[in-house]
């Protein structure tokens, strides 16, 4: 955490625009409009020239998608930050803002699939390669770099939850002269600030715990002035992947109390993951904060990791036995969910569906919300007895 930035402090979420929103409202309004008036011709031109930074299109600025990036910048540490209409969209502007036909991506394996997808289609068909590396293995990383444009990482990567050392991996990057990109939607900034770690850019998926409540779906990036206006000048206009002011507000709204949920998810769930762990027919727990220690720059850890059943359990009786986890996929909200990696193997729809990201069929990806650890327990440790003696008889 950066020295002096208590991230639990509320006052660490305040920025400009809250203390001058209209009426001296507690909570800002949704300025939901598509476009801004000019009260005359003078006007209009200064803005084009560019001597005067107004909204002009919802498109372009809107000031409660500002509110939320500007929010966002500031728990990131950022100078600055650009809003999306998903983490797809913050994802796939962002990487395209710095690579172009014939370069070559360094990635850590086991990305979140959608993200491995867009590279294994769209990027290919525009010939940029995507090497994939074991982020734990700073030896590979660094082989792999040379001629690199952009290292594009997850830390802990989705479902298997291999954790790196964050700082380590961008200082390699760096060397090599590649963008880092990490996608931090895990940790949250509340618990991870990769560009204290000498990260270069920082993305999430606002639609988990950004935002929170499983109402939204958004995206943001945050970095150095220059970096983002690089991605404001061109993907982001063109591409045209904008948030909506409603789903702004109901981000600014998530990130009022973004701190505590985060408390809460980390405690259940490592709670949940300790008892998980301690279970005859429990094979692995994949949750960084099962380890000795968490990675140099980890200062905590969130709600989201997935365990693997020893054989001859059965999941189908597990998970539908649950009342209280939700088969479901996303996660960040205040509900528990779970995802069985067999379903998962079953995608078959998908481009590249023979890839694995790592998935076991006897893994369960599961998701803590903030309903009571013990409720959740009591949920839990019948449904696993039940599937085991299914499984059994
Ligand atoms: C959900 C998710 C995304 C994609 O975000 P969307 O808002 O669904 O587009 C990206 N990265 C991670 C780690 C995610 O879990």
């Amino acid at each position: 955490m950066t020295p002096g930035h208590d991230l639990f402090d509320p006052a660490s979420l305040i920025v400009a625009h809250d203390e001058t929103h209209a009426f001296e409202a507690v909570v800002p309004p949704i300025v939901q409009t598509s476009l801004f008036t000019f009260s005359s011709y003078d006007e209009m031109v200064a803005t084009y020239r560019g001597e005067r930074n107004r909204p002009v299109y919802t498109r372009g600025l809107n000031p409660t998608v500002r509110l939320f990036e500007e929010m966002l910048a500031k728990l990131e540490g950022a100078e600055d930050a650009l809003a999306f209409a998903s983490g797809m969209a913050a994802i796939s502007s962002t990487v395209l803002s710095f690579v172009e036909p014939g370069d070559r991506i360094v990635a850590v394996r086991h990305l979140y699939p959608d993200a491995f997808r867009l590279f294994g289609t769209f990027f290919k068909r525009m010939n940029i390669a995507v090497t994939y590396v074991d982020g734990r293995d700073e030896a590979a990383v660094e082989a792999a770099m040379p001629g690199a444009k952009l290292f594009y990482m997850e830390s802990p990567t989705s479902w298997v939850m291999e954790a790196h050392d964050v700082g380590a991996l961008g200082a390699i990057a760096r060397r090599h002269g590649a963008i880092s990109v990490i996608d931090n939607s895990w940790a949250s900034p509340i618990f991870q600030q990769p560009l204290s770690l000498g990260c270069d850019l920082v993305l999430h998926s606002a639609s988990k715990y950004l935002g929170g409540h499983s109402d939204v779906v958004a995206g943001v990036v945050a970095g150095p002035k220059a970096l983002i206006d690089r991605i404001r000048g061109e993907a982001y206009p063109y591409l045209g992947g904008k948030l909506s002011p409603f789903d702004a507000w109901l981000i600014v709204r998530g990130l009022r109390t973004l701190p505590i949920r985060m408390k809460q998810h980390q405690a259940s769930a490592l709670e949940i993951a300790t008892r998980l762990q301690a279970m005859d027919v429990v094979e692995t727990v994949c949750h960084p904060g099962l380890a000795n220690r968490l990675p140099p720059g980890l200062n905590g850890t969130s709600g989201l990791f997935s365990f693997i059943f020893r054989e001859g359990v059965d999941v189908r009786a597990f998970a539908d036995r649950l009342r209280l986890f939700k088969l479901g996929v996303s996660w960040g909200g205040h509900e528990s969910l779970i995802v069985p990696g067999e379903v998962v193997l079953e995608q078959k729809a998908q481009p590249n569906s023979a890839h694995t990201f790592g998935i076991s069929a006897r893994s369960v990806r599961l998701h803590v919300g903030l309903e009571g650890t013990e409720a959740l327990w009591a949920d839990l440790e019948p449904a696993i007895h039940a599937a085991t003696s299914a499984a059994a008889s």
